[in-house]
């Protein structure tokens, strides 16, 4: 035991000790900590859909099937509102067919290490999140990590690595620590060119980028260029899990081969009806109401702070980190943030590398416009005292 104790105080000597910090009642556009209301400037429910009384609703219908699955998908855990969801999924991301996963990080681990093994080659972004990374290493297969969007590298990976086995191409859609965009016109064309599959991990553009919501690959116009559409429901779909959308073949294999599909109890009905509520939600002109009031704020904020001089990291979309640099620096910040009624996190080593600590500020369509600008004056006054800006 001694030495997970020294570990953790080693930890905390060099700022990197984490804790959780608790939320008092929904998650909303502010929330209750520690007693105190703050605007919530860290949360992924962009939409404000985590708290929506339609999903709310559909919770409560979905209760009426019970509360727990009982089983894994493949034993007697698969209800109809599995296939209903699926199919919804399908239809949103023009796919013939879609799985749910329990998790993102479940989906990731389960289908990266399902279509590739031993032998087989795997080209990742090198900001790739964690759940991709995790995926890769349990698969076995070569992995290749080229430069953080450098198409030119990863080009010449796969011309140099052409191997005999399977090769897939992973990238997030939308990073989930710089909040900028995997170049997927360019990808899918060297997917085409050098006989590799495309898999987008969409956790944070599904719902919420493209004109109708269906994610990074329809802003960029690809829908049609990836093989793999993996995606979560947890973030801008404001419920819990996963998906992945793409062949019917693919997705037939990945129910024979997803260990994480297949070991696992699905997800209960109160959980997937919101999800399909959600969906419904998005294609609803209040979904195109929300993505329009969330590109504003998005803009507005990002101008405050531009103005006052902060490095957004080249942030495309609603996650817009502020570049601060030390660990100890940016922990300072966040708190004294926080004692200003504004609840950011810093994100410091592993989740990004060392000297690129930064906070994370997550853009909500339920945020209200003055708060956000009121918060970034008080973002530059901090950033000014402690010598970021
Ligand atoms: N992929 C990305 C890019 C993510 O940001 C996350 C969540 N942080 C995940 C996957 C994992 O999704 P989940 O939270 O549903 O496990």
């Amino acid at each position: 035991m001694q030495t997970f104790a020294e570990e953790l105080d080693q930890l905390r000597s060099e700022g990197l000790y984490r804790s959780m910090r608790v939320i008092k009642g929904a998650q909303g556009s502010h929330v209750d900590l520690d007693g105190k209301r703050v605007l919530l400037l860290c949360s992924n429910n962009y939409l404000g859909l985590a708290d929506h009384a339609a999903l709310r609703r559909a919770a409560v219908m979905g209760v009426a099937f019970g509360v727990g699955s009982g089983a894994s998908r493949l034993v007697s855990g698969t209800m109809d509102l599995h296939e209903e969801l699926e199919r919804r999924i399908a239809r949103f991301k023009g796919t013939e067919r879609a799985l749910v996963f329990n998790s993102g990080y479940a989906a990731n681990t389960g289908i990266i290490s399902a279509l590739v093994g031993r032998g087989d080659t795997i080209f990742s972004d090198k900001l790739n999140h964690a759940s991709i990374v995790d995926g890769a290493l349990l698969s076995r297969a070569n992995v290749h990590r080229y430069p953080h969007r450098d198409m030119a590298a990863l080009e010449r990976l796969l011309r140099e690595k052409p191997g005999t086995g399977r090769r897939l191409i992973v990238t997030d859609g939308v990073f989930s620590m710089d909040g900028d965009l995997a170049p997927l016109r360019k990808m899918v064309q060297l997917a085409r060119e050098y006989d590799a599959l495309l898999m987008v991990d969409d956790a944070h553009g599904t719902g919420v980028l493209g004109a109708t919501g269906r994610g990074t690959a329809e802003l960029l116009g690809v829908m049609d260029g990836v093989d793999i559409h993996m995606g979560t429901l947890g973030k801008g779909l404001g419920s819990f899990g996963a998906y992945a959308a793409a062949s019917e073949t693919i997705c037939d294999y990945l129910v024979n081969r997803a260990r994480s599909f297949i070991f696992s109890t699905s997800l209960p009905p109160a959980v997937l009806a919101p999800s399909i509520a959600a969906l419904d939600l998005v294609d609803s002109r209040e979904g195109k109401e929300l993505r329009d009031r969330l590109a504003a704020n998005v803009a507005l904020f990002k101008k405050s702070l531009a103005g006052a001089g902060f490095d957004t990291m080249g942030s495309e979309t609603q996650i817009v980190p502020i570049f601060v640099g030390p660990a100890e620096t940016t922990m300072q910040f966040s708190k004294e943030l926080l004692e200003q009624g504004i609840f950011v996190q810093g994100i410091r080593p592993p989740t990004v590398p060392a000297g690129s600590c930064r906070l994370r500020c997550t853009i909500m369509a339920t945020h209200d416009p003055a708060d956000l600008e009121a918060a970034a004056h008080t973002i530059a006054r901090m950033g000014k005292k402690l010598g970021v800006i």
